[in-house]
């Protein structure tokens, strides 16, 4: 199965509280007038300028295991070790805001206003991860049926937790998201930059749970893993 969900930008802006969250602020804080009116404006940029995509194409197990492989720059193990093999059903997926948005904030850093500039990054940012989450939920909904409500799904992306982000290449070898217009620099950076991608791991929510305790966990700064796995409770 490969499909593509397009979402209608206006739909999808950022509420202020998750903006103000990543500047670091929250609502109990004094949010000055002028950072109000900067979030304002940057979701009706995001509006505008925003065409939000996912693309996702379901995988075997061992055609998986070839993506994952990858240059075999991963981690000796981790947690895609454990948590594909009690997986039920995968699917590699990319997801973007497209290239408008990029553009809109690189002009307004360099020449425009560059407070508005960083807003509309972090709003965009937000956005470019929750559209991972979009894709999960499209995935457990469709691909599994009507017993999609005993499925969990979380994303998983190379460039953490041990997937080498040079596993970039094999992910897009196979997947070629060319009906959303997302290709790979050299550097293995996606182009759009506001961009995710990864594979969906759908299972119960026990397939899911690994202890933080790998060797590259202790340079971890967000345990972030922690927080992932509490949603699929
Ligand atoms: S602690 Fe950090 S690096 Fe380790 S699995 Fe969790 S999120 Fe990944």
């Amino acid at each position: 199965m490969r499909e593509v969900t397009r979402i209608v930008a206006g739909t999808f802006v950022p509420d202020r509280r998750s903006v103000l969250r990543r500047m670091g602020m929250d609502d109990a804080d004094d949010v000055p007038p002028r950072v109000n009116k900067l979030i304002a404006r940057a979701a009706d940029r995001f509006a505008d300028l925003a065409v939000p995509a996912v693309l996702l194409e379901t995988l075997t197990r061992d055609e998986f295991a070839a993506v994952y492989r990858g240059d075999g720059a991963n981690a000796a193990d981790a947690p895609l070790d454990d948590i594909v093999p009690r997986a039920n059903r995968l699917a590699l997926f990319t997801a973007t805001l497209g290239g408008a948005i990029g553009r809109e904030i690189h002009d307004e850093v360099q020449t425009g206003d560059p407070a508005l500039g960083y807003v509309l990054d972090v709003t965009a940012s937000d956005a470019a991860d929750r559209l991972a989450y979009v894709a999960a939920e499209r995935f457990r909904s469709v691909v599994a049926g009507r017993s999609h409500r005993m499925f969990k799904v979380l994303p998983y992306s190379p460039g953490y937790c041990g997937w080498h982000v040079s596993g970039q290449r094999a992910l897009f070898d196979r997947l070629r998201p060319v009906e959303i217009d997302v290709i790979l620099t050299s550097s293995c950076l996606m182009d759009p930059l506001k961009s995710v991608s990864g594979v969906l791991v759908a299972g119960a929510a026990a397939c899911h749970r690994f202890r933080s305790t790998y060797p590259f966990c202790d340079a971890c700064a967000s345990h972030a893993c922690r927080a992932r796995i509490a949603t699929v409770k």
